[in-house]
């Protein structure tokens, strides 16, 4: 079977490398010759504005996927009458808007931010007095770790969010006053088979996540249980196929939603070692209609991200510690400062032992 992944990213990447002992061949679609996934597979490099080389490069191949979600959604749909695209064009247009995302997770009973549209000045005044302060000002798309939003901390900053953002559709949210953040993956196949791995906490600096904790400390079977309604819940309204990420505030026991990825997720990378199956191999299962492999863990596991460095390979790997599993993963990216360049997965015995070990490598 031939899959095409739009996409050259390290997700992709790692999506092939999880692949190909199933026995699936891959290529990816990426407007930048640098696409580090054009290193473990035939790179076509290319407009996503370009329905001629779009067309070209869907010939030939079985099934689609996507591993950002930026994909213009013309383009998605274009494809996705020529070549099976799982998770469907629709996942995608309602994780590009945020407006349109929070509005579905509403109509589903899942808690998210207070939140107004704003596409002039007037909304924007009518939305602060409505939202109040401390507010969110987002693009309403293409934001991204953090990019395209202002935190609108007291009244003297709404000017200054406003110069920085306004001409395009913007939301404003009410900052919400968290405990911790918390995700999900999920996964459904095309048979409608679910599985979701333990919740993670997730850390962020300037919104780029640094480190995830598998599973998320003092995790409750409540908790755990209350996000995997929320997620069959998102699955089965979209009619979903692959991996699913959703990303929560925690508040006490509540957890309100604050986006979704339809695609492998950053904060998912520690299943590689740390569960029984990858959020890659279990995406490719789902697409595929294979069997969903088990997203149990066994040990507690920790992840963090190389942001605009790579740190010596052997002082990663070198441990006096042989109960502590050290994985690295280095995607093959220039740097730049902030760039995810690559992970470190750490496994341990006790959650004690993976937080020093996590200690020692930041
Ligand atoms: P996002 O791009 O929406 O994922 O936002 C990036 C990060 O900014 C999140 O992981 C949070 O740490 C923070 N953030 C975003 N929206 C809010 C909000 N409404 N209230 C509080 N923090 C937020």
């Amino acid at each position: 079977m031939n899959i095409g992944i739009l996409g050259g990213g390290q997700l992709g990447r790692m999506m092939a490398l999880a692949g190909y002992p199933l026995g699936y061949r891959f290529r990816c679609f990426d407007s930048s010759p640098e696409a580090v996934a054009g290193h473990v597979m035939p790179l076509t490099i290319g407009s996503f504005q370009d329905l001629d080389a779009l067309a070209s490069f869907a010939q030939g191949l079985d099934l689609l996927t996507y591993e950002f979600e930026n994909v213009p959604l013309w383009a998605a749909e274009f494809l996705a009458m020529q070549v099976t695209m799982h998770p469907s064009p629709l996942a995608l247009a309602m994780s590009q808007d945020r407006v349109e995302e929070k509005t579905f997770f509403q109509s589903m009973g899942i808690p998210t931010a207070p939140f107004a549209a704003i596409n002039s000045r007037e909304e924007y005044d009518a939305a602060i007095k409505q939202i109040d302060i401390p507010a969110v000002l987002k693009t309403c798309r293409l934001g991204y770790d953090g990019k395209g939003q202002f935190v609108i901390r007291s009244h003297a900053e709404v000017e200054a969010a406003w110069a920085k953002l306004q001409g395009v559709p913007l939301i404003l949210e009410g900052f919400v006053e968290f405990d911790r953040e918390v995700s999900i993956i999920a996964i459904r196949s095309t048979e409608g088979e679910t599985r979701f791995y333990p919740l993670v906490q997730n850390f962020h600096h300037e919104g780029i996540l640094q480190k995830s904790l598998a599973p998320a400390p003092n995790l409750t079977p409540a908790l755990q249980e209350l996000a995997e309604d929320y997620a069959r819940a998102t699955l089965e309204a979209l009619e979903y196929c692959g991996v699913l990420a959703i990303e929560f505030f925690q508040q006490g026991e509540k957890l309100i939603v604050n986006e979704m990825a339809p695609r492998v997720h950053n904060s998912g990378h520690w299943t590689i070692e740390g569960a029984a199956t990858s959020q890659f191999e279990n995406h490719i299962r789902a697409i595929t209609g294979l069997p969903l492999g088990s997203p149990h863990v066994t040990k507690p596991v920790g992840m963090l991200n190389l942001l605009g460095t790579i740190p010596e390979r052997s002082k990663v790997l070198t441990t006096t510690d042989t109960a502590i599993q050290t994985h690295l993963h280095i995607y093959g990216k220039n740097p730049l400062p902030g760039r995810k360049l690559g992970h470190i997965t750490v496994i341990a015995n006790s959650e004690y032992e993976r937080d020093e070990a996590l200690t020692k490598l930041q």
